[in-house]
């Protein structure tokens, strides 16, 4: 009988784990040690050399940060994966050896309050820039691309309403054009979500949400799919002799693995955006239950979705995995587990309700942050998305009317219920 291949559950704790050589400890301890001591001085020229995979120093390589690496690029089914300092980082790494001065990624205006500013202002100061289209408008995203363009950029399930978008119409784009697609991952995880299946290049996250799952770690990643044929004129950094490693070529020498040994061989090295053995280890016991976790996000998100769909106080819900949600059709084919627990809610009351609804919670967290076990809540407009136009708050489904939720693991109905006496109190 052929080997049966495990399955996600299994995989999201055994990946990247084994019973630690030196002791036998069955979690992958914490190294929480900068330098790794050489064999000999061959061993030590021939790990400068990127001849030999071994540990140097921990600004690049880490065993507990490689375990999660490992984990990572299996969950979504890439060749590769790094991890980094956090999930803005990871969008910054990803992006770097495809930019250059005079370059640009197209990417969508529904996206994480901190990426559009992160594109819009930061990136600047390298000379790159982003265009953002409405990637609904398929016409808009070919129209946008130019022979400057080196990506494009997309959230499966797209900050703050829960959209999700049409990862194979975007990637049939990417590919015609011959720039990889970047998605965004985080709301979704692997366990809802393979951007990988649906023609994704690279996959990048904030480690930061579900995936460490209860608030107490930053950390990023980004994985490659090692499908893209990076020597095809547009990437240089990947396809050319690199300088700094006597004339090495990334795509040449490493093949699919050449985005992931760049990013820790140029990327981590110089821009040293590391993440620590210790928040490593936090997430790698984070994704031991993430299927489990989020089942039970997806499904108390149906419940408070639909109940407040149901209210007379509420104008609109935006959540995807109800049947009105226009996105509803896409998530049997997209993320077919479930539209995870990020949506957003309009009030009739207006921006006044919505301050004095997040005045009057008590159970849920009013926090800039999401993917937690707590129930979390947010006024998108003057908080993560502040930094917006009023048309670019509205554009990303963040108007001033509009209230974001991260739905926890807490009963549906004590979720439920502090929102009702919220809204009470509120007025609205
Ligand atoms: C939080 C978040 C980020 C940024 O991640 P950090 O870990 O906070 O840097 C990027 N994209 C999405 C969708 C996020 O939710």
């Amino acid at each position: 009988m052929a080997e049966k291949t495990p399955d996600f559950e299994t995989l999201q704790i055994h990946a990247g784990a084994r019973p630690d050589p030196a002791t036998g400890a069955r979690q992958v301890p914490i190294y929480q040690s900068t330098a790794f001591v050489f064999r000999d001085a061959d061993h030590a020229a021939a790990l400068f050399n990127l001849q030999e995979v071994g540990y140097i120093y921990s600004r690049l390589t880490n065993p507990t940060v490689a375990a999660l690496q490992e984990r990572m690029a299996t969950l979504e089914g890439g060749a590769g994966a790094v991890c980094c300092s956090s999930g803005h980082a990871a969008q910054l790494m990803a992006l770097f050896p495809l930019m250059g001065p005079g370059l640009n990624v197209v990417a969508s205006n529904r996206l994480y309050g901190g990426t559009v500013t992160q594109f819009s202002h930061t990136i600047r100061r390298f000379g790159w820039s982003a265009k953002f289209v409405d990637t609904d408008d398929l016409d808009a995203v070919e129209a946008a691309i130019d022979e400057n363009t080196r990506a494009i950029f997309c959230e499966s399930i797209a900050n703050p309403g829960g959209y999700i978008t049409d990862l194979d119409a975007l990637a049939a784009i990417a590919d015609r054009n011959g720039v990889p697609l970047v998605v965004d991952n985080t709301t979704a995880t692997p366990y809802l979500c393979r951007p990988i299946e649906h023609g994704a290049t690279l996959v990048v996250h904030s480690l930061t949400k579900y995936l460490t799952g209860n608030g107490t770690v930053t950390g990023g990643a980004i994985i490659d799919s090692g499908k893209f044929n990076w020597s095809n004129g547009k990437f240089p950094a990947l396809s050319d002799p690199e300088p700094a490693y006597h004339g090495l070529k990334f795509h040449e020498t490493f093949g699919p693995l050449a985005f992931t040994f760049n990013s820790i061989a140029i990327g981590l090295r110089d821009l040293g955006m590391t993440l620590n053995p210790q928040a490593a280890h936090y997430t790698l016991m984070g994704i031991e239950t993430l299927s489990l976790r989020m089942d039970r996000h997806c499904a108390n998100a149906v419940k408070v979705a639909e109940w407040l769909e149901r209210d007379p106080r509420v104008a609109y819900v935006t959540y995807a995995g109800l049947p009105s949600s226009p996105y509803y059709d896409r998530v049997a084919r997209i993320c077919p587990k479930g539209a995870s627990s990020l949506f957003t809610f309009s009030l009739k009351g207006g921006y006044e309700a919505c301050v004095k609804l997040i005045d009057s919670v008590n159970l849920f967290s009013h926090v800039a942050n999401l993917g937690d076990t707590r129930s979390l809540i947010i006024h998108s407009a003057s908080t993560t998305h502040r930094q917006l136009t009023e048309a670019q708050q509205i554009a990303a489904g963040a108007a001033p009317d509009v209230v974001r939720l991260s739905i926890g693991l807490e009963s549906a109905e004590d979720i439920i219920a502090d929102l009702d006496q919220a809204l009470t109190q509120a007025g609205a």
